[in-house]
């Protein structure tokens, strides 16, 4: 096996979710997981196949109230393919002896296959080997290849190639007790000879799915057609064809499938469209030529090479190609968000939340074509988040914590806790923080882009809008002379209120006051960088003044923010007089408390009366801010800045984080890069495991943490290859750990495409040929030019 594929050499039912969430092929339009074709929803397997941005809501009564929950739809499975020999029943792995199973996913290829070698109740030994693709050049098109070959027999089979609408959103246990069926099949039938045609449509938001499957029949190379017939049942329809197969003479199907919705562009209608491409659509063999090109020229933006490290180098990779089957180039005028379970899986009913700002960083420095996409998708919903700001009676804007379709709250109103079995209110909605994700993003799209178009014609708005919500939020406090900001979260879900209020929320979370002063001075830096015209016409449709710029510039140095224990930075007011938790007892009496807030929750307890966190919150300003820009926004802040606290802060936060969301490791390695590599490297090798190891026991088969994926991959970018864009200067500042092994890898960084090759503090940056104007870099307090096609060594080899 090369660091260039995953691969199983076994079955092992219970690890079936995880590998088919890790299996998943997609392509930025679609995914479908890695499930077997002969599988059904059921304690197993989950055969859920996704697009971007389909959502349907769904009611149910909870305890005599009514909720309401909004999902990315499981659309009608199209990989159903299965055999039967003779007659007898249709091929089940449970049902045969296996002797051989091997999956093997192509991480450059992007092809997903499977080997099957097994012997069935009557004694015969048949070889099955199945190719798969999710096509990356033409997203709407899905490809199974199955060759069988029968060892030591020969007789007839029938092969059943099938397209189920009659699925359901069942992929996450918790939510299982609400409502599922999402799709209302309005159409099945045969399209032409070889061709079959599902339509369905969702309840509530009336999308059209329609799914086309042309199946082909080979005697060797040769097309057959075997005996062909028809069947069809409500929601579901399928092709059965019967062919006679020799001893050791390849039989192969090629089952080929074509996806769209009624929310594409550029077509009649979903049904006509996936005829027409099916019918002009080329062979299996054909088509994938072109999906491997397509992957090869994505490769060639996003290289990572370790030397002599194939292990994390597997990992890395994997992380990539899942976050590039999630957003990709065929995600441009989707109008979608970045869902942080990706297209795997159910969890978090596909809705967007934060998790963008840990995947942005690769996109930017990648595909700045897909994050602008991804923000337009924000700009998109500004009017719904100005009028929820207007709502709870503030100003600006202020979008939801979890946003879908609309880009209204999708948070959902309850959960369960599926310890104690109990349902308990959500009140996690109270995350404005997610404001501060927004503002921030298209400040580092621009800075990564140098894109005046996107900034000036939406990201402008955004970040003003934003400001303008962050300077309704604060109050003025005249006993502290300072703003404050309260009922709010931070990051960590475990504190959703004082212990006395526990929904209330919390007072002077830090990480989003400073952050909230970090907006405050974007929207000046906004406003200087308009263009004249520009800045009149948005200063006059928002109805700015210069008073209320003022206002903020005030704010911006009077919020208030809290300290403790001789300047550690608190989490929020009165963080200091919750109770210390004996973490010992309780990793003794759980093992695993990662979720101590559902083992607290079941003891009638909650982590609100603790000094205990699930997440890096206040970690998370060294994370996002430098040394530097942090001291300097403390300083404007009126708040004396000692870089002692750094150390201080973060190993006082560790000790009180339980790890319950895979974000911490991140952060966590992020923080501690410089100060102690050695924990900084474990924590960074936990968040390469987060899914292929499934750190947090059985999450991963309700869909990958794309934001562990694609943040683990950015701590080797831009944290220990010191990578930092700021200020029209490409700042490098590495620190590669060598012991990982030399790492080299391709950025794009305005218009240019570069090579990184990073040991130690030692750089080589090249720039490929073109025409684009000169970068800067930065590199110990020097500026370097950069052209294209040059090449810098740094610190530069000494002479003489
Ligand atoms: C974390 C959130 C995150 C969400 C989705 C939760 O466990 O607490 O910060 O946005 O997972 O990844």
């Amino acid at each position: 096996m090369t660091a260039w594929s995953l691969g199983y050499e076994d079955f092992s039912p219970d690890e079936e979710g995880r590998r088919e969430t890790l299996c998943t092929l997609g392509n930025g339009y679609l995914a479908t997981r890695g499930a077997a074709p002969e599988s059904r929803a059921d304690e197993i397997h989950y055969p859920g196949t996704y697009a971007a941005g389909c959502y349907n809501r769904l009611s149910d009564v909870v305890d005599g109230h009514r909720i309401e929950n909004e999902s990315i739809v499981n659309l009608p499975n199209w990989l159903p393919l299965t055999f039967r020999i003779d007659g007898g029943p249709w091929f089940q792995l449970q049902a045969v002896d296996v002797l051989e199973h091997r999956q093997e996913l192509d991480l450059r290829r992007g092809v997903l296959t499977r080997m099957v070698r097994f012997r069935d109740a009557a004694g015969r030994t048949t070889y099955l080997t199945q190719r798969r693709f999710v096509h990356m050049e033409h997203q709407h098109l899905c490809g199974l290849q199955t060759t069988i070959v029968a060892e030591d027999w020969s007789g007839r089979i029938d092969v059943r190639s099938a397209l189920d609408g009659t699925v359901e959103n069942t992929g996450v246990e918790r939510y299982r007790k609400l409502s599922g069926r999402h799709l209302r099949p309005l159409l099945a039938e045969a399209a032409d000879d070889e061709t079959l045609l599902l339509v369905a449509e969702t309840t509530q938001s009336h999308l059209r799915i329609a799914e086309a499957a042309r199946t082909r029949l080979f005697a060797g190379d040769r097309l057959v057609h075997g005996d062909r017939s028809l069947v069809i049942e409500p929601g579901w329809i399928a092709h059965e064809l019967a062919i006679d197969i020799g001893r050791d003479d390849p039989v192969t199907i090629d089952k080929l499938v074509a996806v769209y919705t009624s929310r594409d562009r550029g077509i009649s209608e979903p049904a006509v469209a996936v005829t027409n491409l099916l019918a002009r659509a080329g062979s299996f063999d054909e088509l994938l030529e072109p999906h491997v090109r397509a992957w090869a020229r994505m490769w060639e933006r996003s290289s990572f090479e370790i030397a002599d490290n194939e292990d994390i180098l597997r990992i890395v990779r994997l992380h990539l190609f899942h976050t590039l089957q999630t957003v990709s180039l065929n995600s441009v005028d989707l109008d979608v968000g970045v869902p942080p379970r990706g297209l795997h899986g159910e969890a978090y009913r596909g809705h967007v939340l934060w998790d963008e700002l840990f995947v942005f960083p690769i996109l930017n420095l990648r595909f700045p074509l897909v994050t602008r996409t991804l923000l337009r998708y924000r700009y998109l919903r500004l009017a719904e988040a100005r009028w929820a700001a207007q709502e709870a009676g503030y100003s600006g804007a202020m979008y939801p914590w979890q946003s879908g379709s609309s880009g209204r709250e999708e948070n959902q109103k309850i959960h369960l806790n599926p310890v104690s079995g109990r349902w308990v209110p959500d009140t996690t909605h109270r995350q404005r923080h997610v404001n501060i994700a927004i503002a921030y993003n298209v400040w580092q799209h621009y800075q990564a882009t140098g894109d005046d178009e996107f900034i000036v014609h939406y990201g402008a708005e955004m970040i003003l809008d934003i400001a303008r919500f962050w300077a309704s939020a604060a109050v003025y406090d005249h006993a502290r002379d300072r703003y404050v900001i309260r009922g709010v979260m931070g990051p960590d879900e475990f504190h959703t209120g004082y212990p006395s209020a526990p929904e209330d929320g919390l007072d002077n979370n830090a990480y989003t006051n400073v952050m909230a002063a970090w907006v405050l001075l974007r929207a000046r830096d906004v406003l200087a960088i308009l263009p004249d015209l520009r800045r009149a016409e948005l200063t006059e449709t928002l109805g700015l003044t210069p008073e209320e710029i003022t206002r903020w510039d005030e704010i911006s140095r009077k919020l208030f923010v809290p300290f403790h224990d001789g300047g550690i930075i608190s989490q929020f007011e009165g963080y200091e007089d919750l109770a210390e938790l004996d973490w010992d007892g309780y990793r003794e009496k759980f093992g695993d408390i990662q979720r101590l807030d559902r083992i607290l929750e079941a003891e009638q307890d909650s982590p609100n009366r603790y000094k205990a966190s699930k997440q890096a919150d206040v970690l998370m300003l060294f994370y996002l801010l430098s040394a530097d820009e942090l001291a300097e926004l403390l300083e404007h802040l009126g708040y004396p800045f000692n870089p002692d606290v750094i150390p201080r802060t973060i190993d006082y936060y560790l000790a009180r984080t339980s790890g319950g969301s895979t974000l911490s490791n991140l952060v966590n390695a992020w923080v501690l890069a410089r100060a102690n590599r050695q924990q900084a490297l474990g924590y960074l090798l936990e968040a390469l495991d987060s899914d292929i190891h499934d750190v947090q026991g059985g999450t991963t088969a309700e869909g990958i943490h794309l934001a562990a994926m694609a943040g683990s991959v950015d701590v080797l970018q831009r944290c220990f290859a010191g990578v930092e864009i700021r200020g029209d200067t490409l700042r490098l500042d590495p620190d590669w750990p060598e012991e990982l092994g030399v790492l080299e890898f391709t950025m794009r960084y305005r218009a240019h495409l570069l090579t990184l090759r990073v040991a130690g503090k030692q750089v080589r940056v090249s720039a490929r040929p073109g025409v684009q104007p000169p970068i800067r870099l930065a590199y110990d307090g020097e500026i370097i030019e950069l052209g294209p096609g040059e090449a810098v060594e740094l610190p530069p080899p000494a002479t003489g």
